[in-house]
């Protein structure tokens, strides 16, 4: 008889996650809008605090992330308490799945949800069960009828990613309040400051004890090379989550960087400025291109084409041009491609590139 390891249970259903491209063959140069990055890069005060850190790398890091939790409840209005950092808002989905999920469990995800939520659930040996969208949006009531006796979690993006759409807080109270209190509803604001008006869940998380907010430092303050994201929560949910969590999950260079982003609030309040003029332009040019567009409330926007042909042509013909934008056809959205907002000159060009095209082909 042969033995051989063998991998727990649903560990071989998941699909590699599919990155943004960031090369062109024969390139050097490339406009990036695949992973919606800040066109602008991090903050200046941001990239002093990451040199800064050099000559004291033979230093552990701290274990509580008390000053970088100390900032971020500074600077947002938060109980430091009950937040937790780690590396990406991607390690904080997957603490959430490991602690609150397993064999046997259900994981609620929507159809074109981020797909780390599947990978996160399977990992943890869960179920997850996909969701129908209604017109790229969040459809509350489909969740609340999906939900059974082994729910135990429910992951939505509020902006949500590929769509930039969200629901509005009534929405996402009637799904809080629809929810049996053991199944905890996870609102994933990696790009809630894009969003004007909106808090990311946070008061919503401090009026219950079943709902938990995740936030990135990858997309606002540029920093998706560093890899810090955090989550707030309920403080027994705090508690449960640091027991999984590595002690040295972040370093100090990642610390540092992130507190002199946060704390840099002239810095970020530009990026949102900038990012909400360019991309109404580009929502704009877009429509007048004769493409759909729906209103985005993120940091790219998501244009459909008349079929998944033409997504393809188009997502080639940019790259032709040295500008990658992401195909979402994984997120059930063949016909469309995802575009993050660049800075003015690529928001010109995307829109030369495929009017060139549209006007190539009529
Ligand atoms: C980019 C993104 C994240 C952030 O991931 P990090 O691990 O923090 O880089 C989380 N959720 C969604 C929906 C995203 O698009």
């Amino acid at each position: 008889m042969t033995r051989s390891p063998s991998p727990q249970p649903g560990i071989m259903e998941i699909k590699l996650y599919q990155g943004g491209a960031s090369r062109v063959e024969g390139r050097d140069q490339v406009i990036k809008l695949s992973s919606n990055e800040n066109p602008f890069g991090p903050s200046k005060a941001a990239q002093a605090a990451f040199a800064e850190t050099a000559a004291t790398l033979h230093r552990y890091p701290a274990t509580d992330h008390a000053d970088l939790r100390a900032a971020i409840g500074a600077v947002r209005g938060l109980d430091p308490d009950r937040i937790i950092c780690g590396a990406g808002s991607d390690e904080i989905i997957a603490f959430l799945c490991q602690c609150y999920a397993g064999p046997g469990c259900e994981v609620i995800i929507t159809e074109h949800g981020f797909s780390m939520y599947r990978i996160s659930a399977l990992a943890a040996g869960a179920t997850p069960v996909e969701v129908a969208e209604r017109e790229r949006v969040v459809d509350v009531g489909a969740i609340l009828a999906a939900v059974t006796e082994r729910t135990r979690l429910v992951f939505i993006a509020n902006p949500a990613n590929p769509t930039g759409t969200m629901l509005p807080n009534v929405e996402l109270e009637r799904l809080a309040d629809g929810l049996p209190p053991e199944c905890l509803l996870v609102l994933d604001g990696a790009y809630a400051e894009f969003a004007a008006g909106y808090d990311g869940g946070a008061a919503l998380v401090e009026a219950r004890d079943n709902v938990v907010m995740t936030r990135t430092f990858s997309k606002l303050y540029g920093l998706g090379g560093l890899r810090i994201g955090w989550g707030y929560a309920p403080r027994v949910i705090i508690d449960v989550l640091n027991r999984v969590r590595g002690p040295f999950n972040l370093s100090a260079t990642q610390l540092a960087t992130a507190e002199a982003a946060v704390r840099d609030e002239a810095y970020a309040a530009w990026y949102i400025g900038e990012n909400a003029r360019l991309r109404a332009w580009l929502t704009g040019a877009l429509r007048d291109l004769g493409l759909g567009c729906d209103d985005s409330h993120a940091n790219f926007v998501l244009a459909r084409f008349a079929s998944e042909k033409e997504a393809n042509a188009n997502e080639a013909r940019l790259r032709g041009e040295g500008i990658l934008v992401r195909k979402v056809a994984g997120y059930n959205l063949p016909n469309c491609l995802r575009i993050t907002v660049g800075d003015a000159p690529d928001c010109r060009r995307v829109v030369a590139v495929i009017g060139a095209g549209r006007e190539a082909a009529a």
